[in-house]
């Protein structure tokens, strides 16, 4: 299997390129396509397995199907991750491939400056990543609004469940529009995970690593 499956187009082959990818993962080579058909997918992949850049391609792409794009305003594509270290490594990841479009990402953590995380998301981003308490005190803050996201992932679920955050998770959902995309992620695919999906996923398609 090889990138040209995906029918990228040359700007994003060309940081794919340099980043020296030379094969799609497996969860890539079969989430991608399913991704990027606007499909609900529960992936259960671990860190290491490529997962990330599974869900930023197609993110990147959804974003650049939208015609309407308004500077200033909240983020078309919401990644949730349960740690500081995780949501930084995922905003690394947008941030390589996003230069492919010029896409803004702003990364937001809880312990994180707030003022410049405030700031940050008023400057406007089309990608936001954060962890789920961080983001809902954004929100009330009205740093940031969740009306414009489209493009829902939700990274480490297992994880973000063990930290407590289930119910932050479900009211992040809850509030992004109920006709988007979803993607959840997790290493594990235990009953909480499995209720979660069943909740906010519709129709999903499982894809395992
Ligand atoms: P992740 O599982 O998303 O945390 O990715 C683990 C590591 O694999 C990261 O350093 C990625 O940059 C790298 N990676 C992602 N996709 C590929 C690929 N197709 N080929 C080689 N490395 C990759």
């Amino acid at each position: 299997s090889s990138f040209g499956h995906f029918g990228f187009d040359e700007q994003l082959m060309h940081y794919i390129r340099k980043s020296e990818y030379s094969t799609p993962t497996p969860i890539q080579a079969q989430g991608v396509p399913i991704a990027m058909s606007g499909r609900d997918i529960i992936g259960i992949a671990k860190t290491g397995s490529g997962k990330t850049a599974a869900f930023i391609w197609p993110l990147l792409i959804h974003i650049m199907d939208q015609k309407d794009i308004k500077p200033g305003d909240g983020p078309i594509g919401l990644i949730c991750a349960p740690t500081r270290e995780l949501s930084q490594q995922i905003h690394q990841e947008c941030k390589k491939f996003g230069k492919a479009y010029n896409i803004h990402t702003v990364c937001a953590y809880g312990g994180g400056n707030m003022w410049e995380q405030t700031k940050a998301c008023q400057a406007g981003c089309e990608i936001l990543v954060a962890t789920p308490g961080r983001l809902i005190d954004l929100v009330k803050r009205k740093a940031t609004n969740l009306e414009r996201v489209t493009f829902l992932v939700l990274d480490e679920a297992d994880r973000m469940f063990d930290m407590g955050f289930e119910p932050q998770v479900r009211s992040i959902a809850n509030h992004v529009r109920p006709d988007r995309q979803t993607l959840l992620f997790s290493a594990t695919f235990r009953k909480k995970v499995e209720r979660l999906a069943r909740d906010i996923l519709t129709d999903p398609i499982r894809v395992i690593q």
